[in-house]
């Protein structure tokens, strides 16, 4: 199996430790809650309104974005997506079909990665990472989604689903493997300043 790890983008990074987690208070009810596979029904969440995209978590006893939440921040990320990239909707959305999204909130140690220019570093803690071209990682880091790595791995999917199924540019903006921009990482930054507006 092709190994895509990396770690998410320094710039995100430096937003979510300068930012509020818990924007100005009052109403801004949280997109996290706990989940256990004991008392839960379904492990697997089915997320309504997308073509199948699956969600679970990592742990039997984990944390979980909310279904509603989730949803709510893929139907904001497929439309602007298209828009930035001049895709038909209905063709960003096959390329998340069937897509599993598992989340946890402990994060991951990878023996390898790329950063966002494109450098490797050994060793390194991660935030997410794209497993496959329909499989993605996602730490939980705040109650928010804006702060995690979802918008990154799901750029990495469709750069892997449009290099059919090859690789999903593992080392982003670096020249070892082509589809990541710089125009892909500001997208990323400008979705997640959109979630955050949105208290998702
Ligand atoms: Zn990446």
């Amino acid at each position: 199996m092709n190994r895509s790890v990396h770690i998410i983008g320094l710039a995100i990074l430096a937003i979510s430790l300068t930012m509020p987690t818990n924007g100005c208070g009052g109403n801004n009810p949280s997109s996290v809650k706990n989940f256990s596979c004991i008392e839960s029904k379904n492990p697997v969440q089915i997320l309504p309104g997308t073509p199948n995209i699956q969600m679970r978590t990592s742990r039997c006893e984990d944390y979980i974005f909310k279904i509603s939440k989730m949803s709510a921040a893929l139907h904001i990320f497929v439309p602007q997506y298209a828009k930035r990239f001049n895709l038909d909707e209905h063709v960003v959305w096959s390329y998340l079909e069937n897509l599993q999204i598992e989340v946890s909130a402990i994060p991951k140690i990878v023996t390898s990665a790329y950063d966002v220019k494109g450098n490797l570093v050994k060793d390194s803690p991660v935030s997410g990472l794209a497993l496959s071209p329909s499989s993605i990682w996602v730490e939980i880091r705040t109650s928010q989604i804006w702060s995690s790595s979802l918008a990154h791995e799901l750029v990495h999917v469709i750069i892997w689903n449009q290099n059919a199924g090859i690789h999903g540019d593992p080392d982003h903006e670096g020249k070892s493997f082509s589809g990541w921009s710089q125009r892909h990482t500001q997208f990323i930054k400008d979705f997640n300043l959109e979630l955050l507006d949105q208290d998702i």
